[in-house]
């Protein structure tokens, strides 16, 4: 039996009367490392060991698989014994474990599918065109954005008032036949799988008391970012008896895109009798510099509930600024800090790179490559362990060596080519008793005229085809070898001829991957020791892919978006691409309220870091095949700069209030941002900025051999290029 005094010496006072609460309902609202977490996990073992409550009286949502586990072994430990039968989980995995199990009921067919986001795109795409609509006036992404609106707030189409025009009767009627067309195909999107477990509870009055009658104490983590048939569903399963525990911070609500609103921990209080509220006040997750960083960025929204955190740790190391002069430089300087600091003794997984857009861990992923440093990317497969890059890589690493048996066993008969079982069986045993290679031993095999007709005619193609690339092309260059690679062996079509929502992102990628080929360039060291840029390729990529490392336990540097990292915690944190435009978000910029979730974003991303802390920016940047220039983030000016060391660039030397007024319509009005622009001294370079207004405008340069620079329009005599 746990002795409950064990459990709260481990909370402070605050944390001790949330976790012991006899309330039936309570609500813990408190600032980032807090402790939020920890009393929710707490309160679990209080339930059950001190109450004396059932596993299986417990429900626990947790804003990821990842949490859930974590929290699990949590509670396991604080109990000594695991604890089964609890039910821990996201929202979405709890819904689709109830449509698993009462998948009847819910009207879907035994083996229902999930569409993810992709899939869902492209089936409205197809309900667009089968009602012969203009995809330039009902653009399918705002579609798209329109019905999972709709389903986050619990409504149907037929549920919509279409106030008698067009416009919404039209949408109307996509919702409504898309939702005919996943229910034909059992098919069913992300937020459907909430809307329909509501509805399969609401309709279902035994099932729903059968739940209320099992789920005695219900508790949400991250409870900002509840949307409407989320807090709907809690509100569901509480009924009148169960005891119901939300934690959570609105200054990190980051989800209002899909729904979630901070009127509900707000409102939490409305809607629940017997609500005791806690408040926690002490960080112990941060020093103060980063602390005070975080409080001075949030402080510039305008619409908060208003806390402040404090902290007893040690004010810690200044935040480390670094404006890049590329995106390149960005991940070179990212890769070699990392390495510093696992040199100096710390292991990888302290280390966390977050970035606001997926595409932005690709250079990072090289740069890590080229140090070796292993590293692992959350929410999406690293670029080279695609199963469309693996495949062509395999005909590749063939073509530069017969004796890679791990590329001849996976693309011998990809695409199909009807080698079948048999005969692969017999290339391997005859490998295999003679010690010579897969490839080699195919040879033999021909020339002895072992192997069915058809089978023989077939390999012989194969084989003939890599000894054919092999002598075409100059192993110097890349691109022309990958790109006939690609075609001649059959894997574009291959790929074309997947559902098209698959297929589509498995040609961007192999076309990313002819773009690697094509700006690789040889390292010196392997040029010296005579590798062909064919080989200094393959050994970048297979140290990558990870066959070398197979062992599952090395620390790795840990790389994911700011979304995907709330709730975390590392003791060394990379904030990178802090640029106007890409943090805060294009999309964000105009939006006073799109804005102030951007800047939630960033406290998010600041409050991860435990003990040191990163920011990064490039002032150019390639994005969708052109090289702009950026600004530096409006964020990182928020910070104080007595909390600030930059390392290079200074963003504190650009007025502040001009730095970011794009709205010029002066006589320098030519010289827009992107601009290549000429000056006597500097030489070239590319216009970032323009600010102030009349005689008075600024221009902000970077000039490509003398770094930022910050003119007077009237007197600079810039020159477009
Ligand atoms: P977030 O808002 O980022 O989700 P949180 O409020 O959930 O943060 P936790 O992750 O629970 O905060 O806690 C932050 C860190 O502080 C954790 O490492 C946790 O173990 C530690 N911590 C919390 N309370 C205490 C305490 N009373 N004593 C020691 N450490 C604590
Ligand atoms: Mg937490």
């Amino acid at each position: 039996m746990l002795s409950t005094h064990k459990l709260l010496i481990n909370l402070n006072e605050a944390q001790t009367a949330a976790v012991t609460t006899d309330a039936q309902h309570s609500l813990v609202l408190a600032g980032a490392g807090s402790g939020k977490t920890r009393v929710l996990v707490y309160r679990i073992a209080w339930l059950l060991a001190a109450e004396g409550i059932s596993p299986y009286a417990i429900l626990a949502v947790t804003f990821t698989n990842k949490a859930a586990a974590e929290m699990r072994n949590r509670v396991t430990e604080l109990l000594d014994k695991p604890a089964r039968g609890m039910w821990i989980g996201t929202f979405h995995s709890i819904a689709l474990r109830l449509l698993t199990m009462h998948h009847k009921e819910a009207g879907l067919p035994k083996n229902f599918q999930i569409l993810d986001s992709e899939d869902q795109y492209r089936l409205i795409r197809r309900v667009i065109s089968d009602l012969e609509l203009d995809e330039k006036q009902w653009v399918p992404r705002t579609v798209q954005g329109f019905i999972n609106g709709k389903k986050n707030e619990g409504i149907r189409a037929n549920e919509i008032d279409d106030f008698g025009d067009d416009n919404s009767s039209t949408l109307i009627k996509i919702y409504q036949q898309y939702d005919d067309h996943c229910n034909r195909g059992g098919l069913i999107d992300f937020a459907e799988m909430l809307l329909s477990t509501h509805q399969l509870l609401l309709n279902n009055p035994p099932l729903l008391e059968h739940y209320q009658g099992r789920f005695g104490a219900i508790l949400v983590d991250e409870f900002q970012d509840t949307n409407e048939i989320q807090s709907a569903f809690i509100r569901l399963l509480a009924g009148a008896k169960n005891r119901v525990m939300v934690v959570g911070d609105d200054d990190q609500s980051i989800y209002a895109w899909r729904g979630a609103k901070i009127d509900h921990i707000i409102g939490f209080k409305d809607l629940y009798s017997d609500v005791k509220q806690y408040k926690l006040e002490q960080n112990y997750r941060s020093t103060n510099t980063i602390l005070k960083a975080a409080n001075a960025v949030i402080k510039n929204n305008a619409k908060r509930l208003g806390k402040e955190l404090w902290s007893k740790q040690i004010e810690g190391d200044l935040i480390h600024y670094y404006g890049a002069y590329s995106e390149y430089d960005e991940a070179a300087f990212v890769a070699e800090e990392v390495e510093n600091i696992i040199d100096s003794g710390v292991d990888g997984d302290n280390i966390a790179l977050l970035y606001r857009s997926n595409m932005q861990s690709r250079l990072l992923e090289e740069h890590l490559l080229k140090h070796n440093i292993p590293y692992k990317v959350y929410g999406g497969l690293r670029f080279f362990e695609r199963m469309e890059i693996k495949d062509v890589l395999a005909y590749v690493r063939l073509i530069n060596n017969r004796h890679d048996d791990v590329g001849f066993e996976r693309i011998i008969n990809t695409p199909t080519r009807g080698l079948g079982a048999k005969t692969i069986n017999q290339i391997r045993n005859f490998a295999q008793i003679n010690s010579v290679s897969l490839f080699a031993a195919s040879i033999k095999l021909i020339e002895n005229k072992v192997l069915a007709n058809r089978a023989a005619t077939s390999l012989a193609g194969f084989v003939n085809m890599i000894d054919d690339f092999d002598h075409n092309h100059d192993k110097e260059q890349l691109h022309p070898l990958f790109d006939d690679v690609i075609e001649r062996t059959g894997l574009r079509d291959h790929y074309q001829k997947e559902p098209p929502e698959k297929a589509l992102t498995r040609l961007e990628n192999l076309d990313e991957l002819l773009n690697a080929a094509e700006t690789f360039v040889k390292p010196e060291e392997d040029d010296q020791i005579g590798m062909t840029a064919l080989a200094s390729f393959l050994a970048q990529v297979s140290l990558e892919a990870g066959e070398r490392s197979s062992d599952k336990d090395v620390p790795c540097v840990q790389l994911m978006t700011l979304h995907s990292a709330k709730g975390l915690e590392f003791p060394y944190v990379f904030l990178v691409g802090l640029e106007q435009g890409l943090f805060p978000h294009q999309n964000s910029m105009d939006d006073p309220e799109k804005l102030q979730e951007e800047r939630r974003l960033c406290y998010v991303g600041i409050t991860r870091a435990e003990q040191k802390l990163f920011m990064t920016y490039a002032t150019s940047r390639r994005i969708r095949g052109r090289t702009q220039g950026c600004a530096p983030s409006k964020f990182l000016q928020e910070i104080p700069n007595k909390l600030v060391d930059q390392l290079q660039g200074n963003v504190f030397n650009i007025p502040r209030n001009s730095m970011f007024d794009n709205s010029n319509s002066s006589q320098f009005s030519h010289y827009k941002p992107g601009v290549a622009v000429s000056h006597k001294i500097f030489g070239e370079g590319v216009v970032l900025e323009l600010s102030g207004q009349g005689d008075y405008t600024q221009i902000m340069v970077e000039f490509s051999q003398h770094g930022t620079k910050i003119l007077a329009a009237k007197f600079a005599k810039l020159e477009v290029l």
